[in-house]
């Protein structure tokens, strides 16, 4: 599973442009989950240039409102799934550190997507929760949003150290591996049906280096922003995934 997201970058003349690069370069893989979260305002004319391409790449949200009514530039679960859209990324750290989010909202946040679409929870460590050795309590904590869910096989989990967005530092493989692994058992002996869920890795995954991981016993896929808004890069880190692919 790949999923690019775009955060508040693009504009009509660059997704046009994404897409030619990208379908040069991409061979698909059947059964693989390519995903891309645009800015909302872009999801219809990024859902009309996949269709005519036909291309099976799924469309997301980088985030929802647990309400709807009277929240003003917000968008809500049941919109997520009139537009369609397959998956959400929630809890973003971007989210938590510039929209002061709280694991109470995003557990709300979850709680209303999971029946509608996919979560994509992110989860991680700051730099100085890092060299305090916190990550894996951090991470726990974060975990807990998912207490009294039925999540059956569509939780997703995004492991992203916040020290390694958008820096080009990243854990090693090995790190990545183990905390992966751990993120897997907690939720899995937290869950009411033993659900083992899957796990992205996300946090300067670039077209170099994104092999290095995927071949990763733990490593599900990745969630990929900086690199994702390059058609032809985006392009060549799936095809790496889908040559790696379990
Ligand atoms: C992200 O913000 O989700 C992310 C993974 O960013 P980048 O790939 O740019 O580090």
């Amino acid at each position: 599973m790949i999923i690019a997201n775009w955060k508040c970058n693009g504009s009509k003349q660059m997704i046009s442009t994404w897409f030619a690069e990208f379908t040069e370069k991409y061979a698909s893989k059947e059964g693989s989950y390519i995903g891309i979260a645009p800015p909302m305002i872009y999801l219809e004319y990024v859902k009309r240039i996949i269709a005519e391409n036909s291309l099976e790449i799924k469309l997301g949200t980088q985030d929802l409102d647990a309400s709807n009514g009277a929240r003003t530039g917000a968008i809500s679960a049941e919109m997520i799934l009139d537009c369609e859209c397959n998956f959400s990324i929630v809890g973003h750290s971007e989210r938590r550190q510039y929209f002061d989010e709280k694991n109470s909202t995003i557990k709300e946040k979850i709680h209303k997507l999971i029946d509608v679409a996919t979560p994509i929870l992110c989860v991680g460590e700051t730099s100085e929760e890092n060299k305090n050795n916190l990550t894996e309590e951090v991470i726990s904590k974060q975990l807990e949003v998912l207490e009294g869910l039925n999540f059956q096989n569509k939780i997703v989990i995004a492991y992203e150290p916040v020290w390694a967005i958008g820096t080009g530092m990243t854990p090693s493989k090995e790190e990545i591996n183990e905390i992966h692994k751990f993120i897997k058992d907690v939720v899995q002996s937290s869950s009411i049906n033993s659900l083992r869920p899957r796990v992205l890795y996300g946090g300067s995954v670039n077209e170099e280096n994104c092999e290095n991981f995927f071949k990763s016993e733990f490593v599900d896929g990745a969630l990929i922003g900086g690199a994702s808004l390059d058609g032809s890069s985006f392009a060549k880190i799936v095809t790496s995934f889908n040559g790696s692919y379990k």
